[in-house]
């Protein structure tokens, strides 16, 4: 048998199935580095998620911080920071156990997702600590978006195995550039305005206010 080629040489059998060996050759190495790059972005994902709660952990904020920051100097917005706490959730764990726990843990997340935007980072910050940004707010309206969140959360009834459950939060905020110059500096009096919540009777969201602020601690 012989073919044309497309450069119009002939070829014979021997020639057409080394070419489609090649091209085979090719095609598996080439997805297979597809694969691995499908596999390092998951591996990225992953790096810079919370497993349980599905939210962005730590080193996301590590990581995109300046990119936030200097949008929302750019746009000449306001940036609202919330740092909430789950107010007695040690006794979720001792009464109900790790389990329990965990699922209170992620409605926590869930809960929170539905009063904020969907431009809005939420973090799990710590064991219990969540943090949110509210990406491009005008001033002032950070403890409004809190408030909602301390409300929602209030009111939410949460399913376990056997019934449901109803805890509530604490929620420190502040706002930069408004309240501070340095972005983590406003993250600092967003928890001292978390303390101040907790302070004084939790379930209750509470603005930074320059008075809390003694100095001390930064
Ligand atoms: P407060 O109102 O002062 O915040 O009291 P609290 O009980 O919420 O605070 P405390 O810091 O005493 O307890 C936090 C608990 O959260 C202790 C820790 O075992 C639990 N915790 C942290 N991470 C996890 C987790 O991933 N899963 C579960 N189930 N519990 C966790
Ligand atoms: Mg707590
Ligand atoms: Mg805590």
């Amino acid at each position: 048998f012989l073919f044309h080629g497309k450069d119009d040489k002939t070829l014979d059998i021997a020639d057409i199935q080394s070419r489609i060996f090649k091209a085979e050759t090719y095609i598996k190495q080439a997805l297979s580095v597809l694969e691995a790059k499908r596999l390092m972005n998951t591996l990225r994902e992953s790096a810079l998620k919370d497993p349980l709660t599905g939210l962005y952990n730590r080193r996301f904020l590590q990581d995109h911080a300046n990119h936030v920051i200097s949008g929302v100097l750019r746009r000449k917005t306001t940036l609202g920071l919330i740092m909430c706490d789950l107010d007695y959730f040690k006794q979720v764990n001792d009464q109900y156990g790790h389990d329990v726990g965990d699922m209170v843990l992620k409605e926590t997340a869930v809960l929170i997702n539905k009063g904020v935007r969907d431009t809005d980072i939420v973090i799990r910050f710590g064991g219990e600590e969540f943090f949110i940004l509210l990406v491009d707010i005008n001033p002032g309206d950070a403890i409004l978006v809190a408030e909602k969140i301390r409300k929602i959360f209030d009111e939410a009834k949460i399913k376990v195995p056997n019934g449901s459950i109803q805890k509530t939060l604490s929620l420190g905020v502040s706002e930069f550039p408004g309240d501070g110059e340095g972005f983590w500096q406003c993250i600092k009096y967003a928890d001292v305005a978390l303390y101040k919540a907790k302070d004084t009777g939790r379930n209750k969201a509470i603005r930074f206010d320059e008075e809390m602020w003694t100095g001390d601690e930064f």
